[in-house]
């Protein structure tokens, strides 16, 4: 009943073209709360800004690892210009934000991201964090060396001051960690300590958390560890939730935690058609949609294959409603959960 009462809240305010934090400022005799916002690479928005948005894609991607990756393992220009075509045609399918999933050591740029961003009027988010997935072959030599408070530290600088010297500040902390055996089985050490010091810097800066999971046991042992260390469930998102299982996703979201579905188009039609109603039916607040889709891949011949944004727009959206659910589900879906997700 709770979460019917804030999605039938939602969707009036949408429909009224205001965020729920707007409406919350507005409340006769309360002190002004500050309204909630994003960072995105060229500043903060509000939720008016925010409107249609992907929770969970990218734009470069460089597999090398954490030993020999750099600005000079790809031409920015060349990259600028490649990608270039696939955001505008997402702008003109109507989609305003883009959640940028890429970590540092894996290809984050956020200077090319400012320049896509500033050139078609997208709102690009990035991020900061370490990335424990994919056997740690993304994590820096240097970071097995510090603490959870010295790694949380190097993140609420960027949060701070930006990231390096671009003053590019990222708006939500993206981690990974990899597969664990049961339910109950620890999280390596490494990847321990990555979701812990994201707990404190979540818990420093509200920003919220992505997490690359290597399946559902990691997912949910992730979202119980930060949960531990003081974070919100609210500030957590469980990345690539739809190979984990429903009873996984239905435990996630039961702790309060976000389950993104960000395989939507890397999947069959059909699975994605099944499962995201039951998902709506059981916590229509705490669902997220996206594709993972993109990107140029440094080090291939011009970028190699490269998957655009607009089909979760234009084939499965149309699809899910035709099958049944509700326009206004739909939009509060696109709208205003990823907005409740990451904004603070
Ligand atoms: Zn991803």
């Amino acid at each position: 009943m709770q979460q019917m009462t804030l999605n039938r809240r939602s969707m009036l305010l949408g429909s009224l073209g205001i965020g729920l934090s707007h409406a919350l400022t507005r409340v006769p005799g309360q002190a002004q709360a500050t309204p909630k916002m994003v960072q995105t690479v060229m500043g903060p928005i509000e939720a008016k800004e925010h409107g249609v948005a992907l929770p969970h894609e990218h734009i470069l991607c460089d597999f090398i690892g954490a030993a020999s990756t750099g600005p000079h393992r790809w031409d920015q220009e060349e990259v600028f210009q490649r990608m270039l075509p696939y955001l505008q045609e997402l702008k003109e399918a109507g989609a305003s934000t883009f959640y940028d999933c890429t970590p540092a050591y894996i290809g984050r740029d956020p200077v090319l991201l400012k320049r896509l961003s500033s050139i078609t009027g997208l709102h690009v988010i990035t991020n900061t964090g370490f990335y424990g997935g994919a056997m740690d072959k993304y994590v820096p030599d240097f970071a097995y060396k510090l603490n959870m408070n010295d790694m949380a530290d190097l993140w609420i600088k960027e949060f701070e001051h930006g990231i390096g010297d671009t003053g590019i500040r990222p708006g939500f902390i993206k981690i990974g960690v990899d597969s664990i055996e049961t339910e109950s089985s620890p999280l390596s050490k490494i990847d321990s300590i990555i979701v812990q010091a994201a707990a404190r810097v979540s818990v420093k800066t509200n920003l919220s958390v992505t997490c690359h999971t290597g399946g559902g046991f990691a997912g949910l042992a992730a979202l119980r560890l930060f949960m531990d260390h003081g974070g919100a469930a609210s500030r957590f998102i469980v990345a690539h939730a739809d190979s984990h299982g429903l009873p996984i996703n239905r435990k996630v979201a039961d702790l309060d935690g976000w389950v993104s579905y960000d395989a939507i188009g890397r999947r069959p039609l059909k699975q994605h058609l099944e499962t995201v109603p039951q998902m709506l039916s059981h916590r229509a607040d705490r669902l997220l949609l996206s594709q993972d889709n993109g990107w140029y891949s440094a080090g291939e011949d011009q970028g190699g294959d490269v998957r655009g944004y607009i089909d979760l727009l234009k084939t499965f959206l149309p699809a899910l409603e035709k099958s049944g659910v509700p326009s206004e589900q739909i939009q509060q879906l696109i709208r205003h959960n990823t907005w409740n997700a990451f904004a603070s």
